[in-house]
């Protein structure tokens, strides 16, 4: 039997409806919760992704800014320009839209964000705060991966996670936030020496390695719920994930696709971490 469909672009409708309320009650309070997103040269997909980024700001009610700079901007220009928006009250999240142009160190400009204010997570003043366990921002990807199990009613408690991908703004803190939620978690990469034995354990089974249709049917249980973080460009320009979605869906009992899965709800989580931060600056 085919497996269901997780859509994620209806559960981030829903959770976007719900941040619109909750935006609408701390505008009724005085409080506008604002976003500033930085993006430094002209790579045409991160300009996608900050244009995106801006307009789902706007749709919830929420205040948002786009500073553009230009590839020749220096390492130094672009931390005065973080260190202005760090002291802005008007401004409770910043962005600093990846990859940078190669002068610029992503290290420093990621250590150079207030931590009250990184909406993505990535300081390890906040990395370090998810590790034990007292988060103030979820890192955006697998905290939409997290919303979308609640969501499609996977309980996580005592199964088998299997993350396939150990990047720091994805599998790692995937790995972490199902072991907060009492999954038993095993992590794979690309030194595991039989990928397949692993993965045919999973009860819920999250790929992040970006590679087009990596997964097939043959590596996962019957019944897993398969949740695929890949986005890559087929040589025709088509959005597939890293699982072969025909393959994997005779087997699993829920899937996300590609495109309509996990990419909607990104946005959705740092539109979440805005708010929040919001709250941690209106206490
Ligand atoms: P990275 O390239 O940073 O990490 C990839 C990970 O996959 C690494 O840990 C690597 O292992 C592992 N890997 C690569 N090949 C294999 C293999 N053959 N077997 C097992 N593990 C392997 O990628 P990201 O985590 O940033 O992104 C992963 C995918 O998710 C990409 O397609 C990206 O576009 C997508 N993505 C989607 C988002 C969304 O909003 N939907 C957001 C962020 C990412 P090792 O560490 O050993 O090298």
């Amino acid at each position: 039997m085919a497996a269901e469909r997780i859509d994620g672009k209806r559960i981030a409708a829903e959770t976007r409806a719900e941040i619109a309320e909750k935006v609408a009650a701390m505008k009724a309070g005085g409080v506008t919760p604002g976003l500033a997103v930085v993006i430094v040269g002209e790579n045409p997909a991160s300009q996608v992704y900050v244009r995106n980024k801006h307009k789902a700001c706007g749709e919830v009610g929420m205040y948002s800014e786009v500073i553009e700079l230009p590839e020749a901007t220096t390492e130094d220009e672009l931390l005065s320009v973080l260190a202005k928006l760090n002291e802005r009250a008007d401004i409770d999240g910043i962005l600093v839209q990846l990859p940078l142009p190669k002068h610029i160190s992503e290290e420093k400009v990621i250590h150079a964000i207030r931590p009250d204010k990184d909406v993505d997570a990535f300081h390890p003043f906040n990395t370090g705060k998810l590790m034990i366990g007292n988060p103030d921002f979820l890192p955006c990807t697998p905290a939409g991966v997290m919303v979308m199990l609640e969501k499609s009613g996977v309980n996580v408690t005592g199964k088998n996670c299997v993350v396939v991908g150990r990047s720091n703004i994805v599998g790692k803190p995937m790995a972490l936030l199902l072991l907060a939620a009492n999954g038993t978690v095993t992590v794979c990469h690309s030194k595991t020496p039989d990928l397949a034995a692993v993965t045919r354990e999973a009860d819920i089974l999250v790929v992040a390695i970006g590679r087009a249709d990596f997964i097939t049917g043959d590596m996962i249980k019957p019944g897993a719920v398969v949740i695929d973080v890949g986005m890559n460009r087929r040589a025709d320009g088509k959005l597939t994930g890293d699982v072969d979605f025909a393959s994997a869906s005779e087997v699993a009992s829920m899937i996300t696709p590609v495109p309509g899965g996990v990419g909607p709800m990104t946005i959705t989580m740092l539109l979440e971490n805005t708010l929040r931060a919001a709250a941690l600056h209106h206490k």
